[in-house]
Protein backbone atom coordinates (compact mmCIF):
# COMPACT_ATOMS: atom_id res chain seq x y z
CA UNK A 1 0.00 0.00 0.00
CA UNK A 2 1.66 3.36 -0.74
CA UNK A 3 1.92 6.24 1.91
CA UNK A 4 -0.74 8.03 2.70
CA UNK A 5 0.98 11.00 1.50
CA UNK A 6 1.72 10.13 -1.91
CA UNK A 7 -1.61 8.66 -2.66
CA UNK A 8 -2.83 12.21 -1.67
CA UNK A 9 -1.19 14.05 -3.70
CA UNK A 10 -1.51 11.67 -7.12
CA UNK A 11 -5.07 11.98 -6.35
CA UNK A 12 -5.11 15.39 -5.71
CA UNK A 13 -3.16 15.59 -9.67
CA UNK A 14 -5.46 13.19 -10.38
CA UNK A 15 -8.56 15.49 -9.69
CA UNK A 16 -6.92 18.27 -11.05
CA UNK A 17 -6.26 16.72 -14.30
CA UNK A 18 -10.31 15.63 -14.24
CA UNK A 19 -11.41 19.28 -13.67
CA UNK A 20 -9.54 20.43 -16.34
CA UNK A 21 -10.71 18.17 -18.92
CA UNK A 22 -14.30 18.03 -17.91
CA UNK A 23 -13.40 22.08 -18.50
CA UNK A 24 -11.86 21.67 -21.73
CA UNK A 25 -15.14 19.47 -22.80
CA UNK A 26 -17.34 22.27 -21.56
CA UNK A 27 -15.56 24.91 -23.45
CA UNK A 28 -15.26 22.87 -26.66
CA UNK A 29 -19.33 22.90 -26.40
CA UNK A 30 -19.75 26.32 -26.35
CA UNK A 31 -17.33 27.33 -29.02
CA UNK A 32 -18.92 24.83 -31.66
CA UNK A 33 -19.36 28.02 -34.38
CA UNK A 34 -15.08 28.65 -33.76
CA UNK A 35 -15.02 24.37 -34.09
CA UNK A 36 -16.76 25.10 -37.28
CA UNK A 37 -14.73 27.99 -38.93
CA UNK A 38 -11.54 25.73 -37.97
CA UNK A 39 -13.39 22.79 -39.74
CA UNK A 40 -13.39 24.84 -42.89
CA UNK A 41 -9.98 26.33 -42.62
CA UNK A 42 -9.26 22.70 -42.53
CA UNK A 43 -11.43 21.78 -46.00
CA UNK A 44 -9.76 24.65 -47.82
CA UNK A 45 -6.15 23.40 -47.14
CA UNK A 46 -7.18 19.87 -47.71
CA UNK A 47 -8.69 21.27 -51.31
CA UNK A 48 -5.76 22.81 -52.30
CA UNK A 49 -3.16 20.08 -51.21
CA UNK A 50 -5.61 17.36 -53.03
CA UNK A 51 -6.41 19.31 -56.22
CA UNK A 52 -3.71 21.66 -56.86
CA UNK A 53 -0.91 18.85 -57.13
CA UNK A 54 -3.17 18.14 -60.37
CA UNK A 55 -3.03 20.87 -62.15
CA UNK A 56 0.72 21.38 -62.54
CA UNK A 57 3.45 19.04 -64.18
CA UNK A 58 4.97 15.98 -62.04
CA UNK A 59 7.63 17.53 -60.07
CA UNK A 60 11.31 17.14 -62.11
CA UNK A 61 14.50 16.17 -60.44
CA UNK A 62 15.30 19.17 -59.31
CA UNK A 63 11.68 19.60 -56.83
CA UNK A 64 12.45 19.56 -53.54
CA UNK A 65 9.38 19.59 -50.69
CA UNK A 66 9.82 22.89 -50.03
CA UNK A 67 9.73 24.61 -53.62
CA UNK A 68 7.31 21.76 -54.98
CA UNK A 69 3.48 21.90 -54.55
CA UNK A 70 3.21 17.94 -55.06
CA UNK A 71 5.95 17.28 -53.40
CA UNK A 72 5.03 19.51 -50.37
CA UNK A 73 1.64 17.57 -50.13
CA UNK A 74 3.16 14.35 -50.62
CA UNK A 75 4.90 15.13 -47.35
CA UNK A 76 2.42 16.66 -45.71
CA UNK A 77 -0.27 13.83 -46.52
CA UNK A 78 1.28 10.90 -45.93
CA UNK A 79 4.20 12.03 -43.97
CA UNK A 80 2.67 14.21 -41.27
CA UNK A 81 -1.30 14.25 -41.38
CA UNK A 82 -1.65 10.35 -42.01
CA UNK A 83 1.10 9.09 -39.20
CA UNK A 84 -0.59 12.16 -37.12
CA UNK A 85 -4.10 11.81 -37.48
CA UNK A 86 -2.98 7.82 -36.39
CA UNK A 87 -1.07 9.24 -32.96
CA UNK A 88 -3.86 11.62 -32.18
CA UNK A 89 -6.50 8.97 -32.12
CA UNK A 90 -3.82 7.08 -29.38
CA UNK A 91 -3.56 10.31 -27.48
CA UNK A 92 -7.18 12.46 -27.91
CA UNK A 93 -9.71 10.13 -29.33
CA UNK A 94 -11.61 11.11 -32.03
CA UNK A 95 -10.72 14.26 -31.27
CA UNK A 96 -9.69 14.54 -35.31
CA UNK A 97 -12.76 13.15 -36.03
CA UNK A 98 -14.75 15.52 -33.98
CA UNK A 99 -12.85 19.05 -34.99
CA UNK A 100 -10.76 18.62 -37.83
CA UNK A 101 -11.62 16.18 -40.39
CA UNK A 102 -12.67 17.74 -43.42
CA UNK A 103 -15.08 14.96 -44.84
CA UNK A 104 -16.88 14.29 -41.52
CA UNK A 105 -17.34 18.21 -41.65
CA UNK A 106 -18.82 18.43 -45.19
CA UNK A 107 -20.93 15.37 -44.90
CA UNK A 108 -22.78 16.87 -41.71
CA UNK A 109 -22.79 20.87 -43.84
CA UNK A 110 -24.69 18.79 -46.21
CA UNK A 111 -26.87 16.74 -44.50
CA UNK A 112 -27.78 19.77 -42.98
CA UNK A 113 -29.83 20.47 -45.99
CA UNK A 114 -30.31 16.99 -47.09
CA UNK A 115 -33.01 14.49 -47.80
CA UNK A 116 -32.81 13.44 -44.47
CA UNK A 117 -33.54 9.89 -45.35
CA UNK A 118 -33.33 6.35 -43.09
CA UNK A 119 -29.99 4.60 -42.98
CA UNK A 120 -30.74 2.02 -45.24
CA UNK A 121 -29.92 -1.45 -43.81
CA UNK A 122 -26.75 -2.42 -46.14
CA UNK A 123 -24.95 0.76 -44.80
CA UNK A 124 -25.21 -0.94 -41.34
CA UNK A 125 -23.47 -3.98 -42.68
CA UNK A 126 -21.23 -4.77 -39.55
CA UNK A 127 -18.19 -5.46 -42.14
CA UNK A 128 -17.90 -2.78 -43.95
CA UNK A 129 -15.13 -1.43 -41.88
CA UNK A 130 -12.87 -4.23 -42.90
CA UNK A 131 -13.96 -4.41 -46.31
CA UNK A 132 -13.17 -0.49 -46.77
CA UNK A 133 -10.08 -0.35 -44.99
CA UNK A 134 -8.59 -3.23 -47.07
CA UNK A 135 -10.12 -2.32 -50.27
CA UNK A 136 -8.67 1.17 -49.99
CA UNK A 137 -5.07 -0.49 -48.98
CA UNK A 138 -4.65 -2.86 -51.84
CA UNK A 139 -6.21 -0.22 -54.52
CA UNK A 140 -3.94 2.79 -52.98
CA UNK A 141 -0.51 -0.04 -53.67
CA UNK A 142 -2.09 -0.46 -56.93
CA UNK A 143 -1.78 2.85 -57.90
CA UNK A 144 0.95 4.31 -56.34
CA UNK A 145 -0.93 6.72 -54.05
CA UNK A 146 1.76 8.35 -51.75
CA UNK A 147 3.77 8.85 -55.11
CA UNK A 148 1.35 10.34 -57.17
CA UNK A 149 -1.22 13.17 -56.90
CA UNK A 150 -3.66 11.31 -59.06
CA UNK A 151 -4.44 8.52 -57.35
CA UNK A 152 -4.81 10.70 -54.24
CA UNK A 153 -7.69 12.64 -55.79
CA UNK A 154 -9.24 9.74 -56.56
CA UNK A 155 -9.26 7.88 -53.31
CA UNK A 156 -8.86 10.71 -50.86
CA UNK A 157 -11.28 12.90 -53.16
CA UNK A 158 -13.26 9.91 -54.05
CA UNK A 159 -14.01 9.45 -50.29
CA UNK A 160 -14.64 12.62 -49.85
CA UNK A 161 -17.38 12.73 -53.03
CA UNK A 162 -18.99 9.86 -51.36
CA UNK A 163 -18.94 11.79 -47.82
CA UNK A 164 -21.50 14.18 -49.05
CA UNK A 165 -23.37 12.21 -51.64
CA UNK A 166 -24.45 9.84 -48.26
CA UNK A 167 -24.51 13.43 -46.21
CA UNK A 168 -27.12 14.73 -48.71
CA UNK A 169 -29.26 11.13 -49.27
CA UNK A 170 -29.05 10.24 -45.16
CA UNK A 171 -29.23 11.66 -41.60
CA UNK A 172 -29.99 15.24 -40.55
CA UNK A 173 -27.66 16.89 -39.32
CA UNK A 174 -25.70 13.70 -38.76
CA UNK A 175 -22.60 12.16 -40.19
CA UNK A 176 -24.15 8.51 -41.64
CA UNK A 177 -21.21 8.07 -43.60
CA UNK A 178 -18.53 8.57 -40.67
CA UNK A 179 -20.54 6.28 -38.60
CA UNK A 180 -20.96 3.60 -41.07
CA UNK A 181 -18.29 3.63 -44.69
CA UNK A 182 -16.14 5.91 -43.52
CA UNK A 183 -12.32 3.43 -44.70
CA UNK A 184 -10.71 4.42 -41.99
CA UNK A 185 -13.96 4.28 -39.29
CA UNK A 186 -12.97 1.05 -37.84
CA UNK A 187 -9.17 1.09 -37.33
CA UNK A 188 -10.10 5.09 -35.53
CA UNK A 189 -12.99 3.45 -33.00
CA UNK A 190 -10.10 0.51 -32.59
CA UNK A 191 -7.03 2.87 -31.48
CA UNK A 192 -9.32 5.31 -29.84
CA UNK A 193 -9.91 2.60 -27.18
CA UNK A 194 -6.48 3.07 -25.99
CA UNK A 195 -6.81 7.03 -25.54
CA UNK A 196 -6.44 8.31 -22.01
CA UNK A 197 -9.25 10.32 -21.97
CA UNK A 198 -12.89 9.81 -22.95
CA UNK A 199 -16.37 11.38 -22.50
CA UNK A 200 -18.23 9.46 -20.25
CA UNK A 201 -21.90 9.21 -18.51
CA UNK A 202 -22.20 9.25 -14.77
CA UNK A 203 -25.41 7.00 -15.07
CA UNK A 204 -26.15 8.69 -10.95
CA UNK A 205 -26.38 11.92 -12.33
CA UNK A 206 -28.13 10.92 -15.41
CA UNK A 207 -30.93 9.07 -13.11
CA UNK A 208 -31.32 12.57 -10.99
CA UNK A 209 -31.37 14.80 -13.60
CA UNK A 210 -34.39 15.21 -16.49
CA UNK A 211 -33.22 16.00 -19.74
CA UNK A 212 -34.14 19.50 -20.02
CA UNK A 213 -31.81 20.18 -16.94
CA UNK A 214 -27.69 20.18 -16.59
CA UNK A 215 -25.62 22.30 -18.29
CA UNK A 216 -26.79 21.63 -21.73
CA UNK A 217 -30.18 20.17 -23.00
CA UNK A 218 -30.57 20.53 -26.65
CA UNK A 219 -27.53 17.19 -28.33
CA UNK A 220 -27.10 16.31 -31.66
CA UNK A 221 -24.67 13.31 -31.75
CA UNK A 222 -23.14 13.76 -35.04
CA UNK A 223 -22.05 9.88 -35.37
CA UNK A 224 -25.08 9.09 -33.45
CA UNK A 225 -23.69 7.60 -30.53
CA UNK A 226 -26.38 6.73 -27.57
CA UNK A 227 -25.95 9.20 -25.08
CA UNK A 228 -27.45 7.50 -21.88
CA UNK A 229 -24.55 4.96 -20.67
CA UNK A 230 -21.94 6.55 -22.74
CA UNK A 231 -18.46 5.17 -21.85
CA UNK A 232 -16.87 4.01 -25.15
CA UNK A 233 -14.47 6.10 -27.28
CA UNK A 234 -15.15 4.03 -30.34
CA UNK A 235 -17.42 5.67 -32.08
CA UNK A 236 -17.49 9.07 -30.19
CA UNK A 237 -15.73 11.87 -32.30
CA UNK A 238 -14.96 13.82 -28.97
CA UNK A 239 -16.92 17.17 -30.09
CA UNK A 240 -17.84 18.00 -27.02
CA UNK A 241 -21.70 18.82 -27.37
CA UNK A 242 -22.84 16.36 -25.10
CA UNK A 243 -20.54 17.99 -22.63
CA UNK A 244 -22.77 18.42 -19.36
CA UNK A 245 -25.78 16.98 -20.82
CA UNK A 246 -28.36 15.92 -17.73
CA UNK A 247 -24.88 17.58 -16.05
CA UNK A 248 -23.94 13.43 -16.40
CA UNK A 249 -21.87 13.35 -19.59
CA UNK A 250 -18.05 14.68 -18.87
CA UNK A 251 -15.04 14.61 -21.02
CA UNK A 252 -12.96 12.01 -18.58
CA UNK A 253 -9.17 10.96 -17.78
CA UNK A 254 -8.71 7.39 -17.54
CA UNK A 255 -5.85 4.85 -17.66
CA UNK A 256 -4.48 4.19 -21.28
CA UNK A 257 -5.83 0.84 -22.66
CA UNK A 258 -8.37 0.62 -19.32
CA UNK A 259 -11.25 0.41 -21.90
CA UNK A 260 -9.57 -2.06 -23.96
CA UNK A 261 -9.24 -4.74 -20.85
CA UNK A 262 -12.94 -3.50 -18.99
CA UNK A 263 -14.63 -3.33 -21.97
CA UNK A 264 -12.86 -5.52 -24.69
CA UNK A 265 -15.24 -8.33 -23.40
CA UNK A 266 -17.98 -7.21 -25.74
CA UNK A 267 -15.57 -7.24 -28.91
CA UNK A 268 -16.81 -8.96 -31.88
CA UNK A 269 -15.70 -10.78 -34.69
CA UNK A 270 -14.92 -8.25 -37.18
CA UNK A 271 -13.14 -5.69 -34.46
CA UNK A 272 -10.45 -9.34 -34.47
CA UNK A 273 -10.33 -9.16 -38.09
CA UNK A 274 -9.57 -5.50 -38.90
CA UNK A 275 -6.88 -5.51 -36.00
CA UNK A 276 -5.29 -8.90 -37.17
CA UNK A 277 -5.71 -9.80 -40.71
CA UNK A 278 -6.16 -5.39 -41.50
CA UNK A 279 -4.20 -3.68 -39.75
CA UNK A 280 -0.96 -6.38 -38.58
CA UNK A 281 -1.27 -8.39 -42.32
CA UNK A 282 -2.92 -6.07 -45.16
CA UNK A 283 -1.22 -3.31 -44.24
CA UNK A 284 2.01 -4.68 -43.39
CA UNK A 285 2.22 -6.25 -46.68
CA UNK A 286 1.27 -3.30 -48.72
CA UNK A 287 4.08 -1.34 -47.06
CA UNK A 288 6.24 -4.43 -47.62
CA UNK A 289 5.53 -5.64 -51.57
CA UNK A 290 7.80 -3.28 -53.19
CA UNK A 291 10.97 -4.00 -50.75
CA UNK A 292 10.66 -6.88 -50.79
CA UNK A 293 12.87 -10.14 -52.44
CA UNK A 294 9.87 -12.03 -52.44
CA UNK A 295 8.01 -10.16 -54.16
CA UNK A 296 10.44 -10.51 -57.16
CA UNK A 297 10.77 -14.47 -56.66
CA UNK A 298 6.67 -14.76 -57.56
CA UNK A 299 7.13 -12.33 -60.45
CA UNK A 300 9.85 -14.06 -61.77
CA UNK A 301 8.30 -17.42 -61.09
CA UNK A 302 4.98 -15.85 -62.52
CA UNK A 303 6.74 -14.77 -65.48
CA UNK A 304 8.91 -17.86 -66.35
CA UNK A 305 5.30 -19.82 -66.46
CA UNK A 306 3.87 -17.71 -68.36
CA UNK A 307 6.48 -17.63 -70.86
CA UNK A 308 6.59 -21.39 -70.96
CA UNK A 309 2.49 -21.67 -71.69
CA UNK A 310 3.17 -18.79 -74.44
CA UNK A 311 0.72 -16.43 -72.90
CA UNK A 312 2.58 -13.17 -72.98
CA UNK A 313 0.26 -10.24 -72.61
CA UNK A 314 0.26 -10.26 -69.10
CA UNK A 315 4.13 -9.23 -69.11
CA UNK A 316 3.08 -6.62 -71.05
CA UNK A 317 -0.53 -5.43 -70.86
CA UNK A 318 -0.79 -1.78 -68.97
CA UNK A 319 -4.10 -0.19 -67.62
CA UNK A 320 -4.77 2.97 -67.49
CA UNK A 321 -3.37 5.19 -64.29
CA UNK A 322 -6.43 4.86 -62.15
CA UNK A 323 -6.74 0.84 -62.21
CA UNK A 324 -2.88 0.38 -62.21
CA UNK A 325 0.08 2.41 -62.08
CA UNK A 326 0.92 3.79 -65.69
CA UNK A 327 3.82 6.33 -66.15
CA UNK A 328 5.87 5.53 -68.83
CA UNK A 329 7.56 9.38 -68.47
CA UNK A 330 8.69 8.30 -65.42
CA UNK A 331 9.82 4.88 -66.22
CA UNK A 332 7.23 4.07 -63.74
CA UNK A 333 4.63 1.23 -65.25
CA UNK A 334 3.51 -1.94 -63.85
CA UNK A 335 2.11 -4.54 -65.89
CA UNK A 336 -0.71 -6.75 -65.78
CA UNK A 337 1.70 -9.65 -64.28
CA UNK A 338 2.95 -6.91 -61.54
CA UNK A 339 -0.39 -6.02 -60.36
CA UNK A 340 -1.52 -9.79 -60.03
CA UNK A 341 1.95 -10.25 -57.93
CA UNK A 342 1.17 -7.23 -55.85
CA UNK A 343 -2.18 -8.95 -55.07
CA UNK A 344 -0.99 -12.20 -54.27
CA UNK A 345 2.04 -10.84 -52.16
CA UNK A 346 -0.10 -8.52 -50.33
CA UNK A 347 -2.94 -11.24 -49.42
CA UNK A 348 -0.46 -14.03 -48.86
CA UNK A 349 1.21 -11.79 -46.74
CA UNK A 350 -2.16 -11.02 -44.82
CA UNK A 351 -3.03 -14.67 -44.72
CA UNK A 352 0.03 -15.86 -43.53
CA UNK A 353 0.38 -13.18 -40.72
CA UNK A 354 -3.06 -13.70 -39.70
CA UNK A 355 -2.34 -17.35 -38.82
CA UNK A 356 0.52 -16.62 -37.11
CA UNK A 357 -0.80 -14.27 -35.08
CA UNK A 358 -4.43 -15.65 -34.16
CA UNK A 359 -2.83 -19.05 -33.33
CA UNK A 360 -1.40 -17.55 -30.15
CA UNK A 361 -4.08 -16.33 -29.26
CA UNK A 362 -6.35 -18.92 -29.97
CA UNK A 363 -3.69 -21.15 -27.77
CA UNK A 364 -4.10 -18.35 -25.21
CA UNK A 365 -8.41 -18.03 -25.35
CA UNK A 366 -7.90 -21.65 -25.18
CA UNK A 367 -5.73 -21.81 -21.81
CA UNK A 368 -8.17 -19.54 -20.64
CA UNK A 369 -11.15 -21.16 -21.12
CA UNK A 370 -13.62 -22.87 -22.92
CA UNK A 371 -13.34 -21.72 -27.05
CA UNK A 372 -17.20 -21.64 -27.57
CA UNK A 373 -18.21 -18.11 -28.96
CA UNK A 374 -14.58 -17.05 -28.90
CA UNK A 375 -15.49 -13.84 -26.65
CA UNK A 376 -11.95 -14.72 -24.67
CA UNK A 377 -10.14 -14.48 -28.16
CA UNK A 378 -11.88 -11.17 -29.76
CA UNK A 379 -10.94 -9.98 -26.17
CA UNK A 380 -6.97 -10.82 -26.23
CA UNK A 381 -6.99 -9.48 -30.06
CA UNK A 382 -7.35 -6.57 -28.68
CA UNK A 383 -4.07 -6.32 -26.51
CA UNK A 384 -2.36 -5.98 -29.68
CA UNK A 385 -3.46 -2.81 -30.74
CA UNK A 386 -0.46 -1.34 -29.52
CA UNK A 387 1.58 -3.40 -31.64
CA UNK A 388 -0.74 -2.74 -34.61
CA UNK A 389 -1.14 0.90 -34.54
CA UNK A 390 2.84 1.20 -34.34
CA UNK A 391 3.33 -0.67 -37.12
CA UNK A 392 1.03 1.29 -39.06
CA UNK A 393 2.26 4.69 -38.00
CA UNK A 394 6.49 3.40 -38.76
CA UNK A 395 4.96 2.04 -42.64
CA UNK A 396 3.57 5.54 -43.23
CA UNK A 397 6.23 7.26 -41.64
CA UNK A 398 8.90 5.26 -44.06
CA UNK A 399 7.54 8.10 -46.59
CA UNK A 400 8.42 10.78 -44.62
CA UNK A 401 11.90 9.45 -43.81
CA UNK A 402 12.48 8.36 -47.25
CA UNK A 403 11.26 12.11 -48.84
CA UNK A 404 13.52 13.87 -46.39
CA UNK A 405 16.47 11.54 -47.39
CA UNK A 406 15.66 12.24 -50.88
CA UNK A 407 16.21 16.38 -49.99
CA UNK A 408 19.25 15.32 -48.22
CA UNK A 409 18.39 15.57 -44.96
CA UNK A 410 20.26 12.65 -43.09
CA UNK A 411 18.24 11.11 -39.87
CA UNK A 412 20.89 8.97 -38.51
CA UNK A 413 18.40 8.02 -35.81
CA UNK A 414 15.76 6.46 -37.00
CA UNK A 415 16.39 3.14 -36.83
CA UNK A 416 16.96 3.71 -33.46
CA UNK A 417 13.64 5.55 -32.37
CA UNK A 418 11.70 2.74 -34.49
CA UNK A 419 13.41 -0.06 -32.59
CA UNK A 420 11.98 2.14 -29.38
CA UNK A 421 8.79 2.72 -30.60
CA UNK A 422 8.15 -1.42 -31.33
CA UNK A 423 9.85 -2.07 -27.93
CA UNK A 424 7.68 0.16 -26.04
CA UNK A 425 4.37 -0.73 -28.13
CA UNK A 426 5.30 -4.58 -27.83
CA UNK A 427 5.42 -3.88 -24.17
CA UNK A 428 2.21 -2.07 -23.50
CA UNK A 429 0.57 -5.27 -25.54
CA UNK A 430 2.24 -7.38 -22.95
CA UNK A 431 0.55 -5.24 -20.07
CA UNK A 432 -2.98 -5.60 -21.75
CA UNK A 433 -2.09 -9.40 -22.70
CA UNK A 434 -1.53 -9.85 -18.59
CA UNK A 435 -4.36 -7.49 -17.83
CA UNK A 436 -6.99 -9.28 -19.92
CA UNK A 437 -5.75 -12.62 -19.08
CA UNK A 438 -6.41 -12.08 -15.34
CA UNK A 439 -10.06 -11.01 -16.33
CA UNK A 440 -10.77 -14.78 -16.71
CA UNK A 441 -8.00 -16.66 -14.73
CA UNK A 442 -5.32 -15.99 -11.70
CA UNK A 443 -1.91 -17.29 -11.39
CA UNK A 444 -0.36 -20.06 -13.25
CA UNK A 445 -3.56 -19.74 -15.80
CA UNK A 446 -2.91 -15.95 -16.31
CA UNK A 447 0.44 -16.34 -16.99
CA UNK A 448 0.46 -19.24 -19.11
CA UNK A 449 -2.02 -17.55 -21.02
CA UNK A 450 -0.19 -14.21 -21.52
CA UNK A 451 2.88 -16.24 -22.32
CA UNK A 452 1.07 -17.73 -25.33
CA UNK A 453 -0.51 -14.82 -26.11
CA UNK A 454 2.62 -12.97 -26.23
CA UNK A 455 3.56 -14.96 -29.87
CA UNK A 456 1.32 -12.84 -31.24
CA UNK A 457 2.92 -9.90 -30.71
CA UNK A 458 6.44 -11.57 -31.80
CA UNK A 459 4.34 -12.75 -35.12
CA UNK A 460 3.02 -9.19 -35.56
CA UNK A 461 6.85 -7.37 -34.95
CA UNK A 462 8.11 -9.79 -37.97
CA UNK A 463 7.49 -7.80 -40.95
CA UNK A 464 8.33 -4.38 -39.48
CA UNK A 465 11.61 -6.24 -38.57
CA UNK A 466 11.97 -7.81 -41.77
CA UNK A 467 11.14 -4.13 -43.10
CA UNK A 468 12.84 -1.88 -41.43
CA UNK A 469 16.65 -3.82 -40.69
CA UNK A 470 16.78 -7.55 -42.45
CA UNK A 471 15.95 -6.16 -46.66
S1 LIG B 1 -20.92 11.32 -27.80
FE1 LIG B 1 -21.51 12.39 -29.68
S2 LIG B 1 -22.05 14.46 -29.00
FE2 LIG B 1 -20.88 13.54 -27.33
S3 LIG B 1 -18.76 14.16 -27.68
FE3 LIG B 1 -19.03 12.15 -28.66
S4 LIG B 1 -19.56 12.63 -30.76
FE4 LIG B 1 -19.87 14.53 -29.61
Amino acid sequence: MPPPAFSATAGRRHDAWAFRLARTGDWLRRHQRAVRRLQWGVVIIYAVLLIGPNLIPLPGRSAHVWNDLTLFAQFVFWGIWWPGVLLSMLLFGRLWCGLLCPEGALSEAVSRRGRGRATPRWMRWPGWPFAAFVLTTVYGQLVSVYQYPGPALVILGGSTVAAIVVGYLYGRNHRVWCRYLCPVNGVFGLLAKLAPMHYGADMEAWARTAPDQGRTTQVTCAPLVPLRGLDSASGCHMCGRCAGFRDAIELRPRAPGSEVVQRGGLATRWESLLTITGLMGVAPGAFLWSASPWFIAIKLQLASWLVDAGILWPLQARLPWWLLTDYPGRNDVMTVLDGATLLIFVFAAAGVLTLAIAAPLLVAARILGPLRDLRRFHHLALALLPVAACGVILGLSAQTVTLLRADGVALPWVPEARATALALASSWSVVLLWQIAGRYARRSRRAIAALAGAGGIIAGLSPWLLLFWVW
